[in-house]
């Protein structure tokens, strides 16, 4: 079965307080999509990358700049993240597939990562890589805050493996605004959804100390 990757970049951004998306922002010199996109190069058949549909021609200069030349599908975001996916999903024409959808500021993770879920997703199952809590964590509502037990929440990462008819079907439902990853559109049609150990540092670039602590990563990985 072809593996298709889709990577969402298809955001501007705001909390980075930039003009430029964050996925363009330099780590360790280059634009943050195009280590996002190498690690999935070799895993790949197929590489498609949303972006925002005025940030085209930002990207295929910056490919020029950067002799950036791996190929892939370039396909217009969407406002929110869900129609992002969704663009992508109904780009592809095959009816049988494994899609893995990977969030374009996440450029930190590994491709053992990536192969454990290519694996998992192989064997039938829609997978998604989670990360246990560090910190104690508290409940506030209604000017009330209370304790809760961090045991039983896990933080949500990405890539998140699901068959290529599976996720088509659940990506044909109205947009809901709890549907914050691909995992919960397809949990919404009544797909179960198997955890795996994600990792510590594949981390969602979000902000300018997110950013920071990408580089330190990264110079001290090389
Ligand atoms: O907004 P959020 O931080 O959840 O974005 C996660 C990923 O989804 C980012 O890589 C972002 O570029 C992408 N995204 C998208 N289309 C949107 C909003 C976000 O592809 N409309």
């Amino acid at each position: 079965m072809k593996i298709y990757s889709i990577i969402v970049a298809g955001g501007s951004g705001t909390r980075m307080k930039q003009s430029i998306p964050k996925q363009f922002l330099l780590l360790n010199g280059r634009p943050i999509l195009m280590h996002t996109i190498e690690r999935f190069e070799a895993l790949s058949d197929e590489i498609i990358v949303v972006l925002p549909k005025n940030e085209m021609q930002t990207w295929k200069s910056l490919c020029e700049k950067f002799n950036f030349s791996i190929s892939i599908k370039l396909i217009d975001g969407g406002k929110e993240r869900f129609y992002s996916v969704q663009n992508a999903i109904e780009s592809i024409e095959d009816s049988e597939g494994i899609v893995l959808v990977h969030d374009g500021v996440r450029p930190l993770l590994s491709e053992k990562l990536i192969q454990h879920i290519i694996d998992q997703t192989q064997k039938g199952l829609l997978v998604i890589p989670v990360y246990d809590i560090q910190e104690s964590i508290r409940k506030q509502e209604n000017n009330q805050n209370k304790m809760v037990d961090r045991r039983l929440y896990k933080t949500v990462q990405t890539p998140q493996g699901f068959h290529l008819s599976k996720i088509k079907k659940a990506y044909q439902q109205d947009y809901r605004s709890e549907f914050t990853d691909d995992a919960s559109v397809l949990e919404s049609i009544g797909e179960t959804i198997t955890l795996i150990e994600g990792e510590r540092f594949n981390l969602k670039i979000t902000t300018p100390e997110d950013l920071m602590l990408a580089e330190l990563l990264i110079n001290a990985w090389t």
